[in-house]
């Protein structure tokens, strides 16, 4: 019931999906629970547990009835990957691995995960196509790209398995009712949530990390997407999925590039406040620019991203109201 997978959730139900969430609340609380289930048409069930844990993961598959998973259980803060890379492999490698046990006990073959756009390393061209080389350059990275080559090798040895990876790239924004949105534990380390506190009064100002990149204004470039729009590709995956079996790679990304000061005066715009903020030196690792050549997505899937860079700003604007109030 993490950032992303409430979001998907919520979709997934609204869509008529019989949905149940397995989580074992590391990077979340029951409280979400509570919200998702205010904006979902169906009730949604819920079951405790580690991904690890085969045996309760398998029962939980079995006795719900499980006919399809979308894994989003991964740790996923790049920095504390390389601080922590042993938890990091253990619960995104090793977990993957129990979910697929789980998996194929229960006897189900359908599975979209959650990969990441951290998968292909420094550019060696932009926009990234699914075809770019992958040379992750962060455990984080290399977790991800390891579990969707488990994936392919899984897929080649047994064709039932119907699989679809989905490189997200810069997930951001919020559900348009306010009530659900990114809400990581301790201090932030992407742009939005920072950017959020900085407009809550808990952060003062935000730190730009470098404006002297090769870039138009000199700030960092990404490929933002809204988690809406994100979901929406989970759900186009899935249901593709159903007539094609194999294990299939999809970038989810706008197929446009935001620098730091745009995402900023957008924010600006859609609260109505003035952000401090002051340059610093470049984060380390920091690629200059990266976004996606969503092509495949929309070509395969039918997929692509609906919502403005106006709508990412006005949702997570009414999310960090709402959570200041909470
Ligand atoms: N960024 C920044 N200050 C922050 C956090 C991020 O200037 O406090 C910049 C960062 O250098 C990058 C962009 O915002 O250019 C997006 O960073 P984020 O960590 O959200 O995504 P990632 O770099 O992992 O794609």
């Amino acid at each position: 019931m993490g950032y992303i997978g409430s979001h998907t959730a919520v979709l997934l139900a609204n869509s008529g999906h019989r949905v149940h969430i397995y989580d074992n609340l590391c990077n979340s609380n029951v409280g979400t629970l509570e919200r998702i289930q205010k904006i979902s048409s169906q009730k949604i069930g819920f079951t405790e547990g580690d991904i690890r844990d085969t045996e309760k993961l398998t029962n939980a598959l079995r006795d719900e009835k499980i006919e399809a998973v979308i894994h989003l259980a991964g740790l996923k803060a790049v920095g504390e990957s390389s601080q922590k890379p042993i938890e990091y492999y253990a619960n995104n490698v090793q977990g993957s691995i129990s979910l697929i046990q789980a998996m194929q006990a229960a006897g189900i073959n359908t599975l979209v995960f959650s990969s990441s756009a951290t998968v292909y390393g420094d550019p060696v061209y932009l926009p990234y196509d699914e075809d770019h080389p992958t040379k992750p350059t962060n455990p984080y990275g290399r977790n991800k790209l390891q579990v969707e080559e488990i994936l392919r090798d899984l897929s080649v040895s047994d064709k039932a398995w119907k699989i679809a990876c989905l490189r997200y790239f810069n997930p951001v924004g919020a559900h348009e009712s306010g009530l659900i949105g990114e809400d990581p534990n301790g201090i932030p380390n992407n742009l939005m949530p920072v950017i959020g506190q900085v407009v809550n009064g808990k952060l003062l100002s935000l730190s730009i990390f470098g404006d002297d990149y090769d870039t138009p204004d000199g700030t960092g470039k990404r490929d933002y997407i809204h988690v809406m729009d994100l979901a929406e590709g989970h759900l186009a995956a899935l249901s593709w999925l159903g007539s094609n079996p194999g294990c299939h790679t999809f970038n989810l990304g706008s197929g446009d590039s935001i620098s730091v000061l745009d995402l900023l005066h957008h924010f600006e715009q859609a609260s109505g406040q003035k952000i401090p903020y002051q340059v610093v030196g470049r984060r380390p690792g920091d690629l200059p620019e990266y976004y996606a050549k969503a092509d495949k997505a929309e070509k395969v899937l039918g997929w692509k991203t609906q919502k403005k860079l106006s709508d990412i700003c006005n949702s997570s604007w009414l999310w960090i109201k709402n959570s200041r109030q909470n």
